[in-house]
């Protein structure tokens, strides 16, 4: 188990309403990733500050209460011990100027709401196809 476990990529979900959280959680882990969670932008940082190691992909919901996503993407961006670390932007805001100003801050990609399955697992899929 250890060592399947080790070979799995690690994904933050950042994301303040449950049943997205959810719906998200359940389709990486069936689909073999291993998840961690952060109910909004403050614990996401603490989640990066603490498993900053593993965590191979954020995805990040923009609209978080205590810090906004798009503050939280500048923090890590910032940051020389997790810049690298890729975040892919969940946003229900297609349209919006959220996305754009999340690609500045330095987001790789973004996938909008609502989630669709097929859609979602083939992004997230290509990610790490492209950026082993
Ligand atoms: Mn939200």
């Amino acid at each position: 188990m250890k060592n399947e476990n080790k070979n799995k990529k690690t994904i933050l979900i950042t994301e303040d309403n449950p049943s997205n959280m959810k719906l998200i959680k359940d389709l990486l882990t069936f689909y073999n990733y291993r998840t961690i969670e952060a109910h909004d932008g403050q614990s996401a940082l603490d989640q990066i500050k603490i498993f900053q190691k593993e965590i191979d992909l954020i995805l990040m919901d923009l609209q978080l209460p205590k810090i906004d996503g798009i503050e939280v993407i500048k923090i890590i961006k910032s940051d020389i011990a997790t810049f690298k670390i890729p975040v892919i932007v969940i946003s229900a805001h297609a349209m919006d100027t959220d996305i754009e100003k999340a690609m500045k801050a330095g987001c790789a990609d973004y996938i909008t709401k609502p989630i669709n399955i097929t859609g979602f697992i083939k992004k997230i899929d290509e990610f790490f196809a492209e950026n082993n």
